[in-house]
């Protein structure tokens, strides 16, 4: 596994289209959301396609937590998915991101959805992500990007979000997004 990782090039031949999740409830969590689109613009050979609105949920498995913001970015990338996760790891730590403890507060939560319409089930990757289909806080952004999007082995947003009506979000008016106190 080791050696597959360092002879594959990060480099796929074609482009893929990525959706990125992106969440944060600590220190400004919606300038952290901003500084982490503008990383992941600069990233090589990757272009950033579109950004959902931000939207308010509350902690997941009833922490006691600020709450969080999330969003989705959609990407445009050729590079492969694990060099990805890398760059995305990099970008985390950039921003202090700490993992005291599994569901934790964190400054910034990257998370590749989907990758194209590819299927991995590896020891440091899955894709699509597994909360894909559980979290209000995921489809609605990716119903804003792509309203008819079909989720590899999940099916239709549309239809995955009418599972998630009792989770409580609030969308975040642009104009207020970062105008907010630090956590
Ligand atoms: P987290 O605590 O959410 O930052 O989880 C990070 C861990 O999840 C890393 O060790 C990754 O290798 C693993 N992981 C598995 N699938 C994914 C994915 N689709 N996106 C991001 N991290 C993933």
């Amino acid at each position: 596994m080791v050696i597959i990782l360092l002879i594959s090039p990060p480099l796929d031949k074609q482009l893929e289209l990525v959706y990125i999740g992106l969440g944060s409830n600590l220190g400004f969590p919606c300038q952290q959301l901003q500084r982490a689109i503008l990383s992941l613009s600069q990233l090589q050979s990757t272009e950033l396609m579109q950004v959902a609105n931000f939207y308010q949920s509350l902690p997941f498995a009833g922490k006691i937590q600020p709450l969080f913001v999330n969003t989705v970015v959609l990407l445009k990338t050729q590079l492969n998915p694990w060099h990805l996760l890398k760059q995305l790891q990099k970008i985390e730590y950039q921003q202090a991101r700490k993992r005291p403890y599994r569901w934790s507060a964190r400054t910034l939560d990257l998370d590749i959805l989907l990758y194209g319409k590819r299927v991995i089930n590896s020891s440091r990757l899955t894709i699509p992500h597994p909360q894909i289909a559980k979290r209000a806080f995921v489809l609605y952004p990716l119903y804003d990007i792509t309203p008819d999007l079909v989720i590899p082995i999940y099916g239709k947003v549309q239809r995955l979000l009418m599972g998630c009506s009792k989770q409580q979000l609030f969308h975040v008016p642009m104009g207020l997004s970062c105008n907010e106190t630090k956590y």
